[in-house]
């Protein structure tokens, strides 16, 4: 009984010693990503973070630092980032907030991070994957003014028309890089999990192609599907 709790014990200690080494090197490692982060990288990483948009976690990374105002005045003050600098980083991802939005739980566990996954959503074409319409014609149907086709009956559901995440392989019940997509609403609400990727290429993709051409008055900007 005596040696068990002793090798317990020793078990317990050995796991605080790996935790601590892994903290150490972790600290160890974001600090050389620190040294070698431009500005403009640094802000994208702060926000992805969500450290811009926190006290308690700017706090957390900078213990030492008492923000003051603003998290985005210290953080200015902290990196000596003038004013346009930090607009023009703001600018360059000001769709980070809208992505961010995009990373629910079953995503967190595919993708495994935020940067990873903003970084897979930016490389994505602005087109359905499937059918291959533009974000921006998605936009000219689902449109807000007097020239709106879709929803039909001007119906509130799935009004923006925005590009969604679609998995190719529903079974495979995972949202992760190789398996992900972006498809326009009608695709991905058609196709659900009860057409297979090759069938929905095969028999429906052409359909859908032809009724975006029909709501559009035009053929679509890309070619192929
Ligand atoms: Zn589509």
């Amino acid at each position: 009984m005596l040696n068990l709790w002793g090798g317990l014990q020793c078990h317990i200690s050995l796991v605080k010693q790996t935790q601590t080494l892994i903290r150490e090197e972790l600290n160890v490692t974001r600090k050389n990503i620190g040294v070698r982060m431009t500005n403009e990288e640094r802000y994208k990483d702060y926000m992805l973070r969500g450290l811009l948009t926190s006290k308690e976690l700017y706090m957390d990374e900078h213990p030492s630092v008492e923000v003051k105002e603003t998290i985005a005045k210290t953080f200015m003050g902290q990196f000596n980032i003038e004013v346009d600098d930090y607009n023009d980083y703001r600018e360059t991802y000001s769709d980070i907030p809208y992505i961010k939005s995009k990373f629910t739980k079953n995503r967190e566990e595919g993708f495994s991070d935020i940067v990873t996954f903003y970084n897979w959503y930016k490389k994505q074409p602005q087109v359905c994957g499937y059918c291959g319409i533009s974000q921006g014609e998605l936009r000219e149907l689902f449109t807000k003014d007097e020239n709106k086709k879709l929803p039909l009956n001007g119906a509130k559901k799935r009004s923006s028309g925005t590009l969604e995440i679609e998995r190719i392989d529903s079974s495979e019940n995972e949202y992760n890089e190789k398996n992900c997509i972006l498809a326009c609403p009608l695709c991905n609400n058609a196709k659900s999990n009860l057409i297979d990727e090759d069938k929905w290429r095969e028999l429906f993709v052409p359909g859908m192609r032809k009724y975006y051409e029909s709501l559009l008055g035009r053929n679509l900007k890309n070619l192929k599907s």
